[in-house]
């Protein structure tokens, strides 16, 4: 099945909480994401049997990969038991799918067994920074560096590998962070991406000279520890890989501002109340969750269901970064990151 500009469906990304237990200020800032912010209700979120009746219908439409993801995955109550539902699904070529999850680490000491036991496959871990002060300075002060390692730790003897971790580099809070934490995960097996800092929503205030380039980081790495280029293993690999020269390991960057991959994008997202999104930086996404509760059969439902996945994906026509690269104009309507799934 291909979409408006002929890209496959192959990856699906379910939001299951709009709720965090980090406020980072290109994501969830404070300022916004207060006392008196206003989350979604228990009802308006879609339950688990709804997300996997979706997940179903999507990958018997070519998805082969579901990344669980928020929001803090790790707040939504016994998300193991979605993780176990999920894993179930074989793609259609009868192989089971590739299930993983972003998660901040914070709560994954004590989680990562029983994830692992549910069935999930890979994990990735986000951390900006190994230095306390400006690791809180990045997430409003709300959780340590301390309390992440040990979550990567207890990843990794889970077996919930190969681990990656990921870092937003925004350009006067941690660009100094950079070879520190290459320093940190070099010889571990981990491998370490680096993201471009985007303009996700309308809260983050974004600015594009906030923005450290890929090719500036890479230039700050590769000055310390020689870097080689790696081919990708699958056409719309969105990380571009490196491997040190002397046998380090590997590290990614993800250039989603500076060298847009949406000729290659394959991602459609459900969002925490049940919507599909067809590209991260969407103003309107399609309702399945009247579709979902309407009360016919489940077999008639469950064909509706496809025909709307079908629908969406036939009519997408998204690029909007490869669109940011040229107008100076863009729209200023966008939904925020934690709603749709990062
Ligand atoms: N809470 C989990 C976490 O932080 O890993 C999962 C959700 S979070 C929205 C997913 C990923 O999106 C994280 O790696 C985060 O750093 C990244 N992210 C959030 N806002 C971003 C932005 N404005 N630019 C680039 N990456 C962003
Ligand atoms: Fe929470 Fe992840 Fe957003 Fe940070 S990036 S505020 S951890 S959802
Ligand atoms: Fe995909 Fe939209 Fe990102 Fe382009 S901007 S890569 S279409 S999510």
């Amino acid at each position: 099945m291909r979409d408006g500009l002929q890209r496959p469906l192959r990856d699906l990304r379910v939001s299951v909480t709009d709720r965090c237990n980090m406020r980072c200020t290109y994501c969830m800032p404070c300022e916004v994401f207060g006392r008196d912010f206003v989350f979604l209700r228990r009802a308006e979120l879609l339950s688990f049997e709804e997300i996997t009746r979706v997940a179903r219908q999507c990958v018997a439409m070519g998805v082969r990969k579901i990344r669980l993801s928020g929001g803090e995955p790790l707040l939504r109550h016994h998300v193991e038991r979605l993780v176990e539902m999920l894993a179930g699904l074989l793609d259609v070529e009868g192989k089971p799918i590739e299930l993983t999850m972003t998660s901040n680490g914070v709560l994954l000491a004590k989680r990562a067994r029983a994830l692992k036991e549910a069935g999930l496959t890979r994990l990735n871990i986000s951390l900006d920074a190994l230095d306390n002060a400006v690791f809180q300075r990045m997430n409003g002060g709300r959780a340590a560096v301390a309390s992440v390692l040990e979550g990567i730790d207890a990843a990794q003897a889970a077996g919930l590998t190969p681990l990656k971790v990921n870092a937003v580099i925004r350009r006067g809070v941690n660009e100094r962070e950079i070879l520190p934490l290459v320093e940190h995960f070099r010889h571990t097996g981990i491998m370490l991406r680096f993201i471009e800092y985007m303009d996700v929503g309308v809260t983050n205030g974004w600015r594009l000279d906030e923005v450290v380039t890929a090719q500036e980081t890479l230039a700050q790495i590769d000055a310390e520890y020689p870097l080689q280029p790696i081919a990708p293993r699958y056409p719309g690999e969105v990380a571009k890989r490196w491997k040190f020269v002397d046998g380090g390991g590997e590290i990614g960057v993800i250039a989603s501002v500076t060298q847009a991959f949406c000729h290659e994008c394959s991602r459609l997202r459900l969002s925490v109340d049940g919507k599909l999104f067809t590209c991260l930086f969407a103003a309107q996404g399609d309702d399945l969750r009247g579709l979902l509760r309407s009360g016919e059969d489940e077999a008639a439902n469950d064909e509706a269901l496809r025909q709307r996945v079908i629908a969406t994906w036939k009519r997408r026509t998204d690029r909007y970064s490869q669109l940011r690269l040229v107008r100076t104009e863009m729209p200023r309507e966008k939904i925020e990151m934690s709603y749709i799934g990062g």
